[in-house]
């Protein structure tokens, strides 16, 4: 399905297996030329789908002559490589994104990594084995492609004569990048900001030190100093009132937070043991009015 957004920039809603069924990716056009921000789930129909969707816009895959990813997690990078190799299109993202691709494509390490990292936050063998088993899926679902270049937080990006800002938001995933169109106050969030669910969050396997939350909220204060009027997020509807919807998101963090202090209180305990309890004891029926909104659909 292809909707237009605003002026050239269309959301094209591609296939999933899991949890929300969709994805969108994002296409803005100048002249023939089509630049992608994601490119949806390497799946049975999904490229289907883009061809389906661009020519009902009048252009082909092989019009894609730029593509910038939000993050490389399976359902919105997955396809870059096949429509790289359709289109020589040229592919922009972060350094830390570019980096995670890497680690991926390293087999070997990246599996060892995750059995001592999840080991360490104290999964039984049997469920870091689950785990592995979802790394290698992911892995599968990832054709490999190749940057063109990096982006820099702040930068400001133009295609055509559209100009838009790179905005780094770590979190959900290590080098998300949200990109705003200021003239609109137009923000493609990715998975940063959603409109049914907070963001999970991810821990960085290579280095323990790294705190997912604190550089989520981060990342949320970097776009409420953003004038958006906006948000078209990578899964849901497009929706209106960002101060509201990170009130609500932050709420979740803080509520959750409280939570997690009472459980440590009562003695140490592992993240794999808080994570159960939470899932396991009805606690987290108590979050779930953080969890869902309401916002203005667009
Ligand atoms: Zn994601």
């Amino acid at each position: 399905m292809i909707t237009k957004i605003s002026e050239n920039l269309y959301r094209i809603t591609l296939p999933m297996p899991f949890r929300l069924r969709h994805v969108h990716a994002y296409a803005l056009t100048d002249g023939p030329d089509v630049a992608l921000f994601d490119t949806g789930m390497h799946m049975t129909g999904a490229y289907e789908r883009l061809e389906k969707d661009l020519q009902s816009i009048g252009r082909l895959v092989q019009n894609v002559t730029d593509i910038y990813l939000t993050h490389v997690h399976t359902d919105h990078c997955g396809m870059t490589g096949i429509i790289q190799e359709k289109s020589n299109a040229r592919l922009y993202l972060s350094e830390a994104a570019n980096l995670v691709h890497e680690h991926f494509q390293q087999g070997d390490s990246l599996i060892e990594q995750a059995e001592k990292f999840y080991s360490r936050q104290g999964v039984p063998a049997r469920d870091v084995t689950a785990i592995i088993e979802e790394i290698e899926d992911m892995r599968s679902r990832i054709e490999p492609f190749a940057a063109t270049d990096f982006l820099y937080d702040g930068e400001v990006r133009s295609f055509g004569s559209r100009l838009f800002e790179a905005v780094f938001t770590p979190g959900h995933a290590d080098g998300h990048v949200c990109f705003f169109f200021r003239d609109e106050g137009l923000l493609l969030a990715g998975d940063h900001i959603l409109p049914y669910i907070p963001p999970s969050l991810s821990p960085n396997i290579y280095d323990e030190s790294f705190q997912p939350l604190a550089s989520y909220l981060e990342s949320l204060a970097a776009i409420e100093r953003l004038p958006v009027a906006s948000i078209h997020p990578g899964h849901g509807i497009s929706f209106d009132g960002a101060q509201e919807r990170i009130g609500e998101i932050r709420g979740y963090h803080a509520a959750k937070k409280e939570l997690l202090l009472q459980m440590i209180d009562e003695g140490p305990k592992t993240a794999f043991g808080i994570t159960g309890e939470i899932l396991g004891a009805g606690s987290v029926k108590n979050l779930s009015h953080f969890c869902f909104s309401n916002p203005t659909i667009r």
